[in-house]
């Protein structure tokens, strides 16, 4: 199979969204934004090796390489709406590609993205999405704009994908369920678009947590020139990390908590005088959303043990792939 005769079979549809003036098939994609708003760009690649294991489900592969992608949109509160695929393969496996297109297409209909081209070429295997989204004019949420004595909220729980990883290198043994819920975390991150949304006018900051809470929590910090005081009580997490946490697998815990990677939530700030709306945008979101701390004058991050102690030193940033 030929490239143009791969893209026609696995990636070409018809775009069911009226913006797209011209999809896959022409030498470029010509789309009609909304009126008012303005355009969102990311981009995020994933590498076998790296990012996922040799002999990962392509299915899986294809959901995760999108939501990613939609991930960063989220955490700009911008609504995604168009998505270019570029893919290096090292073979032209029909299975694998049906499969990876499967997983692909089937997130991108759940959040009306429109997949309106691409490139692939022979090589290393590669998975490269860009992403393309709107807002309304002036209404990013960006990571620089928070302020001392804000809220400072994340969404769903952390750490179950660092848990999923861990579990299946068998760092950690997990009760059957467990482990089916933290791999799925780990595979199918559910992108906070919805949320993402609803927090426009009401967050002051945000970013997604992809390398880990406190490292992605440096980012905002840094962008905004504050610190920021957690309460470890109040992140919340699965109940298989919750009982790692309170037993002899204290410090596994932890890391997965604060410096586990993968976790696809969203982090942001709100003015105190917002929980009401904050609560709001977690219902019209369907994902709980939880206040872990504070926003503070200053640098660093603080976060809290039980009994109040600055936990020091905390975890490491996870890395992908480290071993135990
Ligand atoms: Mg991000």
């Amino acid at each position: 199979m030929n490239e143009f005769e791969l893209i026609d079979r696995h990636f070409r549809r018809e775009a069911r969204d009226a913006s797209v003036r011209v999809g896959v098939g022409d030498d470029a994609a010509v789309l009609a934004p909304s009126a008012g708003a303005e355009l969102v760009l990311a981009v995020d690649m994933m590498v076998e090796g790296r990012h996922f294991l040799p002999g990962a489900d392509p299915e899986a592969l294809g959901h995760k390489v999108l939501a990613v992608n939609l991930s960063d949109l989220a955490a700009m509160g911008a609504r995604p709406r168009w998505a270019l695929l570029a893919l290096a393969l090292p073979d032209d496996d029909d299975a694998w590609l049906a499969a990876f297109s499967r997983g692909l297409h089937a997130l991108a209909g759940e959040h009306g993205v429109e997949l309106v081209g691409g490139d692939t070429t022979r090589g290393p295997r590669n998975l490269c999405v860009t992403i393309a989204g709107e807002v309304p004019e002036g209404q990013a949420i960006r990571r620089g704009g928070a302020n001392a004595g804000d809220d400072l909220w994340v969404s769903g729980t952390l750490g179950d994908a660092m848990l999923g990883l861990a579990a299946l290198e068998g760092r950690v043994t997990l009760d059957a369920q467990s482990l089916a819920d933290c791999v799925a975390r780990l595979a199918r991150p559910a992108p906070r678009v919805a949320l993402g949304s609803a927090l426009r006018g009401v967050a002051s900051a945000m970013l997604d947590v992809s390398d880990g809470l406190t490292g992605d929590l440096g980012h905002l910090c840094a962008a905004s020139r504050v610190g920021a005081d957690i309460d470890l009580a109040a992140i919340p997490r699965c109940g298989a990390l919750d009982r790692m946490l309170r037993g002899e697998a204290r410090a596994a815990a932890l890391a997965a908590l604060v410096a586990g990677g993968d976790d696809y939530e969203l982090l942001f700030a709100a003015p105190v005088a917002n929980r009401e709306r904050v609560a709001a945008a977690g219902r019209a979101g369907g994902v709980a959303v939880t206040r872990i701390g504070r926003i503070v004058v200053g640098s660093g991050i603080a976060v809290r043990d039980e009994c109040g102690v600055p936990i020091d030193p905390l975890p490491r940033a996870f890395d992908h792939f480290a071993t135990a």
